[in-house]
């Protein structure tokens, strides 16, 4: 064997990809990268990798209209990392599916699928839920084809699975809540989610249905209360070790197609990640006082889809601050352990000509 045989974490940008090589059963340290070029990195053996390619590959079709086959997985995944040069990108997608001879000189598409337009298919459902009906839809006016709502619902949760995380493989262990003091020290105990009767609408709940935010530090968990200045803030700290949820930060990033467990689904999950990061875009967008009950409503819904399937929670970016947002649907079961007090001395503001 070579060096021509092995490729490290630093050649790809796929989350998947990363974390395979990361792990410590595969253990080849090659001095330098002959494909990326970077040094003393944690590499594997590209053969190790080809079953896994060849899927990705049965989720592809020649198509004139397409492209060669590594520029083809760069464009629709962006799976290599930019420390490899176009010319080692091919040597690599040859290394990985030797048995593939014209991914050099085929072109190659992604296969058709069911639903070519999920953006579009959400924004009726957007506009359905905001101004025509909230609890029950007939199916032939929300204008999907051939294809029933619950189709579509289904294939969303199918392809978010590839988002799916486990908090104990989250590099946050410890989450933060805050509460502006009114008067003395809140116990303990009243540093969780709102009573169901207190708990007001916001991204991931409806009013009178509490859920637990929490943010991934101190900072963002005070930005999340905007507080004014003179203001005590009471911060609890929680240490939040299992539940499974959905990852939208860094604009659904984390997503990949090797997390995909039907080859038929890979092409599906593509069109549809252009959704989630719509979707994740969104919820990273501050929204103005007034216009929170209409715009919460789509992201109430994916929140309550979410619980009804297994999910315990989401994760995205803080729309006030640079950290992020944990949400947990079950309020019950995370305690805080213990809290600090601050003082606001002064608001940071971010502007930009509207
Ligand atoms: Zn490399």
């Amino acid at each position: 064997m070579t060096d021509l045989d092995f490729c490290c974490q630093e050649c790809f940008r796929d989350s998947y990809l990363r974390e395979l090589l990361n792990k410590d059963s595969i253990k080849a340290i090659v001095s330098k990268c002959y494909y990326c070029g970077s040094k003393k990195q944690v590499s594997i053996e590209i053969c190790e990798l080809t079953e896994s390619f060849e899927k990705l590959f049965e989720a592809y079709w020649e198509d004139s209209a397409g492209e060669l086959f590594p520029d083809a997985l760069q464009r629709d995944w962006s799976l290599f990392s930019k420390l490899l040069p176009a010319d080692k990108r091919e040597e690599l997608v040859e290394k990985l599916l030797p048995n593939y001879p014209d991914l050099l000189t085929a072109k190659y598409l992604l296969k058709q699928t069911k639903f070519s337009d999920p953006k579009a298919i959400w924004h009726g459902l957007v506009k359905t839920i905001r101004h025509e009906r909230r609890w029950f839809f007939r199916e032939l006016q929300l204008g999907f084809g051939g294809s029933t709502l619950q189709d579509f619902l289904n294939t969303f949760l199918v392809c978010v699975e590839s988002l799916a995380r486990d908090i104990k493989d989250l590099d946050d262990k410890k989450w933060y809540r805050a509460r502006v003091v009114l008067g003395t020290r809140y116990k303990i105990k009243y540093m969780g989610a709102p009573p169901p009767e207190k708990a007001t609408s916001g991204r991931a709940n409806s009013a009178g249905i509490p859920v637990l935010y929490l943010a991934s530090d101190e900072d963002t968990a005070i930005a999340e209360v905007r507080p004014d200045p003179g203001e005590i803030v009471q911060v609890a700290f929680f240490k939040i070790t299992e539940g499974k949820v959905l990852d939208l930060r860094d604009n659904a990033s984390y997503s990949s197609p090797f997390r995909v467990e039907e080859t038929d689904d890979i092409a599906t999950l593509n069109v549809f990640l252009s959704l989630f990061k719509e979707i994740a875009q969104g919820l990273a967008t501050p929204i103005v006082k007034a216009d929170r009950v209409l715009k919460y409503l789509p992201y109430q819904f994916i929140c309550e889809l979410l619980q009804a399937n297994g999910f315990d929670g989401i994760l995205f970016p803080s729309s006030v601050s640079r950290g992020n947002n944990l949400v947990l649907f079950d309020v019950t079961k995370p305690k805080a352990y213990r809290s600090v007090l601050h003082r606001v001395t002064r608001h940071y503001f971010e502007t930009m000509r509207a």
